[in-house]
């Protein structure tokens, strides 16, 4: 018998059906949804003279006759606007080589308010005109897309690869990963505080702030989350 896996109900079938399945909430563990590995990868596009890019966690390759992969982006992003726009962009998995610099530079602000490609060398393109960084990451995949699917606060592209290179050995890294070995440890930043002074830990990027009291209105400087995502360190 053949035991390939054949979908009961086609996808494109599915995203048209007019039938909304009820909330399980309750049946929900979060837990096993965590349980679902990432990648993570600089998403960078490029509209008239403007280069931007940022971090995403959701990129697959879908189909290999033609060469197909999907990633899905955050609307807030304006990466997303551009690709959206422009139907380019170049696909960069990040390497263990990186550290925290990328995810700060590339995920923690937006390319609405600073131009993130302005110290970056410009000699970096493919032949698509798209910008990659020249080091923590290890290949770069440009694609074109041919279909986008709205899904509320994200947008999935599925795009042709029209153009894909490797440039290190340096492995891939997982969202675990990054949380294992490139997230700052709270605890590890939290050395005994000087002058009888408090910390709090920013628990989305690890930032640490010192001082006597943490101001209602702070906004952490590295991930741009509100005081109400810092925890006192006891
Ligand atoms: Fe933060």
């Amino acid at each position: 018998m053949d035991d390939t896996f054949v979908p009961l109900t086609p996808l494109s079938l599915l995203y048209h059906s007019p039938f909304t399945p009820k909330k399980t909430r309750n049946m929900i563990d979060n837990k096993a949804i965590f349980n679902i590995s990432y990648g993570l990868f600089v998403l960078v596009a490029r509209q008239g003279e403007k280069d931007n890019a940022c971090i995403i966690n959701v990129a697959q390759q879908v189909t290999s006759e033609p060469l197909q992969i999907a990633i899905c982006v955050n609307k807030a992003n304006l990466t997303h606007d551009m690709v959206l726009k422009t139907l380019k962009f170049n696909l960069c998995p990040l390497s263990e080589e990186a550290t925290m610099k990328p995810f700060q530079h590339f995920g923690f602000q937006s390319g609405r308010e600073v131009n993130k490609f302005a110290e970056c060398e410009q000699e970096f393109r493919t032949d698509n005109g798209l910008l990659y960084l020249p080091k923590y990451i290890n290949s770069v995949i440009s694609c074109v897309v041919t279909k986008s699917i709205d899904l509320g606060t994200h947008t999935m592209f599925i795009a042709r690869v029209m153009e894909a290179k490797v440039l290190t050995d340096s492995p891939s890294i997982t969202y675990a990963y990054y949380q294992q070995h490139i997230k700052p440890k709270p605890m590890a930043a939290a050395q005994p505080s000087s002058g009888g002074k408090k910390k709090w830990v920013c628990e989305v990027c690890g930032y640490v702030y010192e001082g006597d009291e943490l101001p209602a209105d702070f906004i952490c400087p590295w991930c741009k989350h509100p005081a109400s995502d810092f925890k006192l360190l006891e």
